[in-house]
């Protein structure tokens, strides 16, 4: 194979919007994922409007059986307090959400992106080649064959561990936080609700109430998607097994009606991590640009991280199109500017907020009164999965301005 102009490296939801939308550009593509379509991802599948809103533009097809459509959230604190809210209206976003398993999701976008003319090459691992630290080649590695190739511009988007960015000098900032999750699947009599469901009140076995939550998934063909996450601002999370705490969660955290249990277990638990709040750095070289988990790029507030792939795909496709354009490598800057100005005090906030909440008498109160008060935890709804409307200010989008105008001026950490 002659170089690809552009190489993207990883092929889950970042790698294929970056390869889709530079396709769409007129550029030449290649795309390499190590493993081999449909392949399994360990997710909670979860797709809130912002993800939609990225696979509309990309023409994905909602029709597939495997898409299960949600129109809101249901959320839990212990037994008794649960609240059902719909999806906000918004004046760019849908207000519907969906679940579908990432080996179907996956399959789909890279197609979407082969349709769009990116040549897809599944069961290659691409391996950096460095001098003096800068990029100077890119090894692909497939079927005990290794082939070298010199592209432009390569686009690196190999998830959470980011092992081809560390090569590079990527690093993760320590003082930021991360995420530990784990998900199994379950057969369930109630799989099609239209809700995704959410129980705040985690303890560890202690009875402290940890920061992060649990979660049941419904993927609308009989089975269910069931996890929990929990965030490294909690005093002890090291200590925390998450598969342990999966298992107490589906004995004892989770509604009763989802029937889940041994008798109902399809999959055991795995694990992951959620690289977020764009702890990695730098995003950017003179030749190469970060996207979606290998960046950091999911939202602390909530753990989602699909769409902010999706998006920082798209974002990285246009800077790296204007870099070619203008042949200036150094355009590419502004892929970092734009974050910033996107997403910087969001995140600055979401920082705020999940060190207060891994304070377990902090966590635990905010659930119990959030959950008693439907305009304020509609409210959170919208920050946490940020659907704040900045084209139709109501009194949510002023309440969070005022905030954001007092964590404007603090310190980063
Ligand atoms: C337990 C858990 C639950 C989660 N639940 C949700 C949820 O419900 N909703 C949500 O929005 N987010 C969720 N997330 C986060 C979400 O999974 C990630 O944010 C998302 O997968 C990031 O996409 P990505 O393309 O950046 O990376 P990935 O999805 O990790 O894709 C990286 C791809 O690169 C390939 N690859 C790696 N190295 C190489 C290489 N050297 N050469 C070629 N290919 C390579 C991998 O095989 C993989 O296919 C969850 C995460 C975890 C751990």
């Amino acid at each position: 194979m002659s170089s690809p102009s552009l190489l993207v490296v990883g092929g889950g939801p970042s790698g294929s919007a970056a390869a889709y939308w530079l396709a769409r550009a007129g550029h030449e593509v290649t795309l390499v994922e190590k493993k081999e379509y449909p392949r399994d991802k360990t997710c909670g599948d979860g797709l809130t409007p912002r993800a939609i809103l990225q696979l509309i533009d990309m023409g994905f097809d909602f029709d597939v059986p495997t898409f299960h459509r949600v129109t809101g959230l249901r959320s839990y604190a212990g037994d008794s307090l649960m609240i059902e809210m719909e999806w906000p209206k918004h004046s760019r976003f849908p207000d519907w959400g969906g679940v579908i398993r990432r080996r179907d999701l996956d399959q789909q976008v890279a197609a979407l992106a082969e349709k769009q003319g990116v040549q897809v090459r599944q069961k290659t691992e691409a391996k950096p080649v460095v001098a003096n630290g800068l990029l100077v080649g890119v090894d692909l590695v497939s079927g005990g064959e290794t082939e070298r190739v010199r592209p432009e511009m390569v686009v690196i988007a190999d998830g959470s561990l980011d092992r081809f960015g560390r090569q590079l000098g990527v690093t993760r900032r320590k003082d930021y936080p991360m995420g530990l999750a784990a998900r199994g699947y379950y057969r369930s009599p109630r799989s099609a609700d239209p809700f995704l469901e959410s129980q705040l009140d985690l303890r560890d076995d202690t009875g402290a109430t940890m920061p992060g939550y649990g979660w049941v998934f419904p993927l609308g063909d009989g089975t269910v998607n069931v996890g929990v996450g929990l965030l490294s601002t909690f005093k002890r999370w090291k200590h925390v097994n998450t598969t342990r705490m999966m298992n107490d969660y589906v004995r004892h955290g989770a509604p009763e009606y989802w029937d889940l249990g041994e008798h109902s277990q399809i999959t055991k638990p795995e694990g992951g991590k959620l690289t977020m709040s764009f702890s990695k750095g730098p995003l950017i070289g003179p030749n190469w640009v970060v996207i979606g988990d290998a960046a950091g790029s999911i939202n602390p507030w909530n753990g989602e991280g699909i769409s902010y792939a999706y998006e920082t795909g798209r974002l990285a496709a246009r800077y790296v199109s204007e870099a070619l354009a203008a042949d200036d490598p150094t355009l590419l800057y502004r892929y970092r500017q734009h974050l910033e100005d996107e997403y910087g005090l969001y995140h600055k906030m979401a920082r705020i907020f999940v060190k207060l909440i891994g304070n377990p008498s902090v966590m635990r109160t905010l659930a119990h009164v959030g959950l008693r008060n439907r305009p304020l935890m509609e409210w959170t709804l919208k920050v946490m999965a940020n659907l704040l409307d900045e084209d139709e200010k109501g009194i949510g989008e002023m309440a969070y301005d005022m905030l954001a105008a007092m964590v404007r001026p603090l310190p980063v950490k």
